[in-house]
């Protein structure tokens, strides 16, 4: 894609915003979270060395990139974040990640508009999924940072159980896989649903941004869905490499091939 035809597309995806009554936004893949900055954080690296000297501390891994998901508040993804809420708050939006870093709410998103279906870092649940209940993750967060602060060894902690079973907890996300307790988004996973419901006939911008075809049921296939019966809809989808648009959509959808992250970072203030 050629600078002008990139120009153009933004353009045209900037008027169709202002031009919006609701405003519906996709986050996928290309926001997620690569811990690439880690190396900025020496008492985290030196945390990740003592657990590569001694394997049995493996467990603490996912207890230690979320800490550095708290700390880290500055970098690329946050800024694209920031320019893609400066796009939509003026308007009716919702969004729903399939990312569960919550960088997302590092900007100023309303996250009363917000789904994130994989979960994310704020509770735990049952390894085993004995059950569906889940904890805060908060207490223990703090527990590690503090450990790694007072230099006492990641060997003093020991790893968060269920008070049901005695198995390990983890953070409730799909990285538990199919062990993934749902129960976490359902309730914002309801109003999402019923703030769709009422988009129909209504002028709706849809923006789909890096996402990839890993979870295609989550946001890809039903945003073509939702554009398709939307006589009123316009749909947007940059992506760097699967930026193709489906044909059934004609002149509403705009294919932009580009990196999402890159993309909003090009917009102008
Ligand atoms: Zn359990």
């Amino acid at each position: 894609m050629d600078r002008t035809e990139l120009i153009e597309k933004r353009k045209r995806l900037e008027e169709s915003i202002a031009d919006a009554d609701m405003v519906l936004v996709g986050v996928g893949e290309e926001f997620n979270e690569s811990f690439g900055d880690i190396g900025s954080f020496p008492h985290l690296m030196s945390a990740l060395e003592e657990v590569d000297i001694d394997q049995t501390l493996e467990w603490t891994v996912p207890f230690l990139e979320h800490r550095f998901l708290i700390e880290h508040n500055e970098g690329r993804l946050i800024s694209a974040y920031r320019k893609l809420y400066e796009l939509i708050q003026q308007k009716n939006y919702f969004v729903i990640t399939t990312c569960i870093d919550e960088n997302i709410k590092k900007a100023a998103f309303d996250t009363g508009r917000l789904v994130e279906p994989c979960g994310n870092y704020e509770r735990f649940q049952c390894s085993e999924k004995c059950c569906n209940e889940l904890y805060p993750s908060k207490d223990f967060s703090d527990l590690v940072y503090q450990a790694i602060l007072d230099n006492v060894g990641l060997d003093s902690l020991e790893i968060p159980r269920c008070p049901v079973c005695g198995k390990a907890l983890a953070y409730n996300n799909i990285l538990c896989e199919q062990n993934y307790v749902e129960e976490g988004y359902q309730k914002q996973w309801e109003k999402y649903t019923k703030w769709l419901q009422g988009t129909l006939n209504k002028k709706l911008c849809i923006l789909e941004f890096g996402v990839e075809l890993n979870l295609p049921n989550i946001i890809r296939w039903p945003f073509e869905k939702v554009a398709f019966y939307n006589q009123k809809a316009s749909f947007f989808r940059v992506n760097e490499s699967l930026y193709q648009m489906a044909e059934n959509l004609g002149d509403k959808g705009v294919s932009i091939a580009r990196n999402a992250v890159d993309f909003l970072l090009e917009c102008k203030e």
